[in-house]
């Protein structure tokens, strides 16, 4: 039986045991002390990590994880030390103080949601940054906002975070949140204004170490909402990202932080305009291009910096002015050619067939418009239709 010192002092960082037990195990090795402050995971909270040290011969090994058997805690580590010899632990206390923080954190936000919506948390996963919470209720997102302004408060007023053992009977006359059937010593964790819950996990002792308590995500999910949230540093790391591109934005935009949105907004606006007014006078390029070839022979039209829905509507409206063949290309040597080609009333799909096959090209359509791409130098197509259609018009847009 391991003695749990992480209850009897949850910052205790160091500590001196013996060992009771060691064996080998997977890939690895289980080390049973008999004093641990070594949190085994549990409550959603994952296993604590660190180092162990053989006192007598100084010998170092990794703790890698730290679970529970019974009355046991084993620490999984990295190698084996002695049974018998003391030996001294150090804990990993960025990774430990995180999880008290978020999972500190994690009560204070169940605990406001369930007295105002009656909800519960009914799947909390803790991740290497953030967690999530499945709650059994629909909140909207102005709610969500509500409930992280109350838990940030409960922060700023440093509330102390009680810790009460009560026996089965005794927890029988006391309303707390549970995930589950719960038997022999029952820990009941209090955070006044917020949260009463049964819960084994390491907790901050007072609100005010929590720090920052984000909700960054939510979303719809079995009937209820799964969110994610971040405490503490992981909030603090988070928010300092977001800090840092806001930033970046705003020098890019010469815009205040606060009014980088609206900026934003502007932008889209104007490029939107942009858009519509280069797209103007792609269509009077085509208007006149049109004009000019009114009632001419077989024309052969590059357009090379044409997207393939230009290009169509350059081949359609020059259709619409000649009876004659019309065959548009856009595109370079390098990444090749988009084409359409078209007659009116004509059926090119032979003609199409044999380009494709001497120009490496693809594509398809009705007989009397088609459109594909060709693999294939500009030298390489004006030299098969000079030849296949003598006298074409060869003209760029
Ligand atoms: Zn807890």
């Amino acid at each position: 039986m391991t003695r749990r010192l992480y209850y009897e002092d949850v910052y205790l960082k160091e500590f001196d045991a013996v060992v009771a037990d060691c064996r080998q195990a997977d890939g690895c090795w289980e080390i049973i002390p008999d004093a641990s402050a070594f949190f085994p995971e549990g409550g959603g909270q994952s296993g604590d990590r660190g180092t162990l040290t053989q006192s007598d011969t100084g010998r170092m090994v990794e703790v890698l994880d730290t679970r529970e058997r019974g009355d046991d805690v084993v620490l999984v580590c990295s190698g084996p030390l002695e049974a018998g010899s003391r030996v001294h632990g150090t804990l990993d206390w960025q990774y430990r103080f995180d999880r008290m923080q978020n999972h500190s954190g994690e009560h204070v936000i169940s605990g406001l949601i369930h007295s105002r919506f009656g909800y519960n948390n009914v799947g909390f996963h803790m991740s290497a940054d953030r967690m999530t919470i499945d709650l059994d209720g629909e909140i909207t997102e102005e709610e969500l906002r509500q409930i992280e302004r109350r838990a940030n408060e409960i922060v700023w007023e440093n509330v102390p975070v009680r810790t009460d053992l009560y026996t089965e009977e005794e927890a029988e006359n006391i309303e707390f949140r549970s995930k589950k059937e719960l038997h022999g010593e029952i820990r009941v964790v209090s955070i006044p204004g917020a949260d009463v819950c049964a819960c084994c996990g390491t907790h901050v002792s007072h609100t005010g170490e929590i720090g920052p308590i984000r909700i960054v995500s939510h979303v719809r999910f079995k009937g209820g909402v799964r969110m994610e949230l971040m405490c503490g540093r992981w909030a603090y790391e988070y928010m300092t990202q977001l800090f840092d591109q806001g930033r970046q934005v705003s020098v890019l935009l010469s815009s205040q932080m606060p009014q980088i949105a609206p900026a934003v907004r502007k932008l889209a606006e104007d490029q939107n305009q942009l858009k519509g007014r280069i797209i103007g006078l792609y269509y009077e390029q085509i208007e006149q291009k049109a004009k000019e070839l009114a009632g001419k022979g077989d024309v052969l039209l590059f357009a090379d910096h044409y997207t393939s829905v230009l290009v169509q509507k350059l081949t359609a409206r020059v259709m619409e002015e000649t009876p004659s063949r019309v065959f548009s290309f856009a595109g370079n040597d390098e990444e090749g050619y988009k084409y359409a080609v078209g007659q009116t009333d004509g059926d090119l799909k032979e003609f199409v067939k044999d380009m494709n096959g001497a120009l490496s090209g693809k594509g398809g359509g009705r007989p009397y418009f088609l459109q594909g791409s060709v693999s294939a130098y500009r030298e390489s197509i004006i030299n098969y239709f000079s030849e296949k259609a003598e006298g074409i018009i060869i003209e760029s847009v």
